[in-house]
């Protein structure tokens, strides 16, 4: 272009303030805004000169990677506006500085610049957005390439879970048959055969159970039976509970006096004792015969901690998180057999989603820690609960006993 006017420097200056004051909110976008302007105003000022167009590349590119995810999602452009602001900033700095002629035709000079801008932002921004939607796309691909997944194992477990009792009841139901045809068939071999047939009967109905029950967790609908609970109490129930597997494993299961132990917790305790049956199953399930199980813990401020600790094959860090999610297989499917206590026996992987469901829904949290997997050293596990000593839910439902108790009674009842 011929010269530039002498005044330019004074509306370069203009140009800049006045794009700042309507773009700039706060002070420190101010003073990065001040230099972006004026980065573009001064590579105009050299396009005016004879450069080439271009030399705006590396600070429009710059603007572009500034696009946030917000900018991104919403359909009008954020940098467009700012071109327009830039755009009309440039003819009002222009008319102040010069006569309305001279404005036009530096205006006119100007164009190339923000005709450029305007394309290369848009293409820019264009390239981000695509970028941003197929990243979107590939993450909405993988959910759904675990969810299928999720389906395949479910179907692969369920149908091998659900097919071991059946057989079982199946084959005790022939012998039964085939024994009542027997003129020399007693009592109690009788028995035994309904004793298996009830055994797999009991292992089909705590399969549906814990199927029902991850539903229930699943979509928010487990509901608890709030009331006074002790954990020595649950856990006095488990000991003799369990106390049949733990002598056919030969393990030893320590469940110490910790404090917080004999406090008074507001809980369900169905709920509770299934958590921690499943936990302490777990623990029986991964220890080697001989192995120890400890149940113990402790107070913190506004929780009691209990820790459940095994001597057994451990969990590699990489599963200690997917162990919680339902149907996680850590072993092979071909594996899992149902059997409650049998070492490594495995299962359909819904014991800890479930324990997890209900820990949480008493609003408290449950994690493991294990140095790995390992089943000759045996690193062992500690899986650690924490329950609220309070449950916020459950003042208000204390608040309505008492009030229930102090309204007069009605003469009828
Ligand atoms: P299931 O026992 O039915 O397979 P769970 O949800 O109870 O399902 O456990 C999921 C997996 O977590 C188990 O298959 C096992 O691999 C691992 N696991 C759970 N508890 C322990 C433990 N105490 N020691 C080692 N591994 C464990």
């Amino acid at each position: 272009m011929k010269d530039l006017p002498v005044s330019w420097g004074l509306i370069q200056t203009e140009w800049i303030e006045r794009t700042v004051r309507v773009v700039g909110q706060s002070a420190s976008t101010r003073e990065n805004l001040h230099h972006q302007v004026r980065e573009f105003v001064h590579a105009s000022t050299q396009i005016l000169k004879g450069e080439a167009v271009d030399l705006l590349d590396p600070i429009l590119a710059q603007w572009a990677s500034s696009l946030t995810q917000t900018d991104l999602e919403s359909t009008a452009s954020d940098l467009m506006r700012f071109m327009s602001v830039l755009v009309t900033s440039s003819l009002e700095a222009l008319m102040i500085h010069l006569t309305p002629l001279e404005a036009l035709a530096m205006f006119r000079a100007l164009l190339p610049c923000f005709n450029y801008a305007y394309e290369r932002l848009a293409q820019h921004e264009i390239e981000a957005k695509i970028t941003y939607i197929s990243n979107r796309l590939n993450e909405v691909q993988q959910r759904l390439e675990r969810l299928d997944k999720s389906k395949s194992d479910f179907i692969a477990i369920a149908a091998h879970e659900l097919k071991t009792p059946l057989t079982l009841i199946e084959g005790y139901t022939a012998m039964l048959r085939e024994g009542l045809h027997q003129q020399d068939a007693n009592t109690a071999e009788f028995s035994l055969l309904l004793d298996g047939i009830e055994n797999g009967a009991r292992r089909l109905r705590g399969l549906i159970e814990d199927m029902i029950d991850v539903s229930l967790i699943d979509n928010q609908l487990l509901s608890l039976n709030f009331q006074p609970i002790w954990l020595n109490h649950l856990f006095a129930i488990l000991e003799r509970e369990l106390q049949p597997a733990i002598e056919e494993r030969r393990q030893i299961l320590q469940i110490h006096d910790f404090p917080g132990s004999h406090e008074v917790l507001m809980g369900d305790p169905e709920r509770l004792l299934q958590a921690f049956r499943n936990l302490l199953n777990n623990a029986i399930k991964f220890t080697p015969d001989g192995g120890k199980i400890e149940v113990s813990g402790r107070e913190l401020p506004g929780f009691v901690e209990v820790t459940i600790t095994d001597t057994g094959i451990g969990i590699d860090p990489h599963d200690q998180s997917i162990i919680f999610e339902k149907f996680s297989r850590v072993g092979n499917v071909a594996l899992h057999s149902s059997g409650k206590t049998k070492f490594k026996g495995g299962g359909p992987g819904l014991g800890l989603p479930i324990a997890k469901g209900i820990i949480e829904a008493h609003g408290g949290t449950i994690w493991v820690e294990s140095e790995g997997h390992d089943e000759i050293r045996c690193p062992g596990s500690t899986f650690h609960i924490l329950i609220p000593k309070r449950h916020p839910s459950l003042e208000s439902r204390v608040a309505d006993i008492f009030a229930s108790f102090t309204q007069p009674q009605s003469p009828s009842e």
